[in-house]
């Protein structure tokens, strides 16, 4: 029998490198204690200040406890009942009178695999593909790179091989010092201290740059500050003096990539000093980091936002899986191509599907086998996917006026007090399921350990 007073289990609801803590039942009604969950597989008992603060939203009095709805101008409570009800009626109003693509769904990255699983069934089994999640304004463009080029929009590795096996650490567009710190300190921090070696591509001296100590008279690591937007003639520049120098490995590029051909000819014309002086850093020392990366046993790229938030967010990345590619440095441990990702279930809520343009598990929407096999049976055919465009247009319609559905950290934010009703959605207290994280399938769980304890064997020294 279990005991209510137990510690739960429960993952951190902020970033995506998936903290693991054990919460339980404060003295006072409604508080929530805190406390490490030392086996937790990420962090093992380690959280950083908001992972620390997270209770906080636990007892915050503008919690929704209850459903509302609006009627004249103003938010009352509800009962379920009163609120499903309201949702089915909406819902066949509204694809009654103005078919199925009318209607938005939204799954929520702060929720389960399970609760986001459904949210796009329910929206397809309306017939619809107007379903999406908050990778739109995240990693949607990182997600479709690597789906197209390696048939799967996730990182590539887990932390725990690349805190073991990575020698270079070349993070474009990420500042995981502020934004992921436990995986900054827990496993690229100890790597560093093992010998690896930082490339950072960035244009601010952030947290990470402080983090690793990187300054100019820095032989080992780099900072490569370039021009806000240009990354793609920086990674050309990169890939043409990897081409240039034969630092390419021709072995992987037969055995494992097709289109290398194109991907020279595209270059041969490609002007590197100018593409230096547009980034706005010395080509020597974009030569130098390409040398770096290409030579290392084994080479890690990282990407964030700052690679996916841009017009040519799917070239940014698509520019670090090839050089990935034509060095072999993907496909074994402490290599690939790694999103660092915002939000806690972000990586699952896009694992099930939450996206207008893919089923679950990344198959596309226009695959009549692959509707056949998630749905088998289903009469409808699914709307076209949303362009963007329209999507966001449809977003702000709805929270003008529309009805909503549950999701979301279980508060009233401004936008919400625009919509005609609101449900309570759980936190991290209020429900039960899975999430998928960043790091991908965990290592040996006691790696790092055996490591501490001497029993690991040691990294190879750092290159150059
Ligand atoms: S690193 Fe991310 S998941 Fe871990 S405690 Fe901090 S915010 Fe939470």
């Amino acid at each position: 029998m279990s005991d209510e007073n137990e510690p739960v289990k429960t993952i951190c609801p902020y970033c995506g490198v998936g903290c693991g803590l054990k919460l339980s039942p404060g003295e006072e009604e409604g508080d929530v204690r805190l406390k490490p969950w030392f086996d937790a597989p990420v962090n093992e008992g380690a959280l950083c200040i908001k992972g620390g603060a997270s209770t906080e939203v636990v007892n915050h009095d503008e919690r929704l406890k209850e459903p509302l709805i609006k009627e004249d101008g103003e938010f009352r409570e509800a009962t379920w009942e009163e609120a499903y009800d309201l949702i089915v009626s909406e819902l066949e109003r509204i694809r009654e009178e103005y078919g199925p693509d009318a209607m938005g769904f939204f799954g929520s990255s702060k929720t389960m695999n399970e609760e986001n699983y459904l949210i796009q069934k329910l929206a397809r089994r309306y017939g619809t593909n107007n379903v999406d999640n908050c990778t739109r304004m995240c990693h949607a463009s990182t997600v479709w790179a690597l789906r197209t080029s390696l048939g799967m929009g996730a990182m590539t590795n887990s932390m725990q091989d690349l805190e073991d096996e990575a020698d270079v650490y070349w993070i474009q567009g990420a500042n995981p010092g502020e934004q992921h710190p436990i995986a900054n300190s827990q496993y690229f921090k100890q790597a560093v201290l093992e010998g690896a070696t930082v490339i950072q591509v960035d244009p601010h001296a952030n947290k990470t740059t402080r983090s690793f100590d990187i300054h100019d008279e820095d032989n080992r690591h780099m900072h490569l500050q370039l021009e806000p937007g240009t990354d793609v003639p920086l990674l050309n520049a990169v890939i043409k003096t990897v081409l240039g120098n034969d630092w390419h490995d021709e072995e992987f590029i037969e055995e494992r990539t097709e289109g290398f051909e194109h991907l020279r000819e595209t270059l041969e014309d490609f002007d590197k000093e100018r593409a230096a002086e547009q980034c706005g850093v010395p080509l020597e020392d974009i030569e130098k980091a390409a040398e770096k990366y290409a030579k290392a046993n084994n080479a890690a790229i990282f990407t964030g936002m700052g690679m996916s938030q841009h017009r040519c967010g799917v070239d940014n990345v698509q520019n670090e899986i090839n050089l990935s590619l034509i060095t072999g440095n993907i496909g074994r441990p402490g290599t690939g191509v790694n999103p660092l990702r915002g939000q806690n279930n972000v990586q699952g809520t896009c694992d099930v599907g939450a996206m207008p343009n893919v089923l679950p598990g990344y198959q596309l929407v226009d695959d009549d086998e692959a509707r056949e096999r998630v749905d088998p049976g289903a009469v409808h055919h699914g709307g076209e996917p949303p362009d963007e465009r329209t999507g966001r247009q449809r977003g702000q319609a709805t929270l003008r006026g529309g009805t909503g559905l549950p999701g979301g950290p279980g508060h009233l934010h401004d936008r919400d007090r625009e919509a005609r009703r609101r449900d309570p959605a759980g936190d991290l207290v209020g429900r039960a399921g899975r999430h998928g994280h960043q790091h991908g399938p965990p290592g040996p769980a006691d790696a790092r350990r055996r490591r501490r304890a001497g029993q690991h064997p040691p990294r190879p020294g750092h290159p150059l």
